[in-house]
């Protein structure tokens, strides 16, 4: 009778494991679709109770290009995990385990980092959480969107300043109606940063340091006549 029982037990157990390997290969799949990064796939997921999803990824690349001599590599020299945040799938907060992996250049031997599109280097978010993020700071405030809990005021404000950095060139090739707005930044009181909205298309042109008349007015020249007068 135990026998029997055993042996049952045990059919039990390597059925629901193949079961389960199959539905993993089948979460993993869809979450990287799901997901939707260029070269990026899911290895394995686990949801936090109060924290969120974490979503371990891996580049699907097996090698980097050195930024020295621009060069391929395929040397592995280290890996280096971290969790950033990433979009929210709907009300979950969603954080990726990322590896940027080091690689050790076979022509200047120098090890380097590999350069992924979809986080900057040094940031605790994604490019498109950024995006979104600043898209809401436009519409409401620093505070409301801190409120929800995705991100700290302390990463809005370095998202704002790395888009006015990377948006200092940009200008629009034709505008209809301007909308020009403002952020009250957290750190210094008084401080506020100006921000240029195309308001037919909703598109962020550019975010400015400050909000003086002085430097919007200096900013419109610099798009030069032809944007001006199409205006
Ligand atoms: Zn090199």
């Amino acid at each position: 009778m135990f026998v029997v029982n055993f042996k049952y037990k045990k059919n039990i157990f390597v059925i629901f494991g193949v079961f389960t390997v199959m539905l993993r290969k089948q979460d993993i799949k869809i979450l990287t679709e799901l997901l939707d990064l260029k070269d990026v796939k899911v290895i394995s997921h686990r949801l936090h109770d109060g924290i969120g999803m974490i979503l371990q990824t891996e580049s699907t690349k097996s090698y980097s290009t050195c930024p020295r001599c621009g060069i391929k590599s395929h040397r592995l020299h280290q890996n280096h995990r971290y969790i950033v945040k990433d979009l929210p799938f709907g009300e979950k907060p969603v954080f990726l385990e990322i590896n940027r992996r080091q690689f050790k250049c076979e022509e200047c031997k120098k090890p380097f980092s590999e350069k992924l599109d979809f986080v900057s280097k040094k940031r605790t978010y994604t490019k498109r959480l950024a995006h979104n993020i600043i898209q809401e700071v436009v519409e409401n405030d620093i505070h409301s969107v801190a409120d929800k809990g995705i991100v700290t005021t302390e990463e809005i404000e370095r998202m704002l300043k790395d888009a006015s950095e990377k948006l200092s060139d940009s200008k629009p090739d034709f505008i209809k109606r301007l909308g020009i707005d403002e952020i009250a930044l957290v750190k210094g009181k008084g401080n506020y940063c100006a921000v240029l909205i195309d308001l037919d298309t909703s598109k962020l042109i550019t975010i400015l340091n400050a909000r003086t008349q002085e430097v919007v007015k200096k900013t419109l020249m610099g798009w030069g006549t032809e944007v001006l007068e199409l205006s």
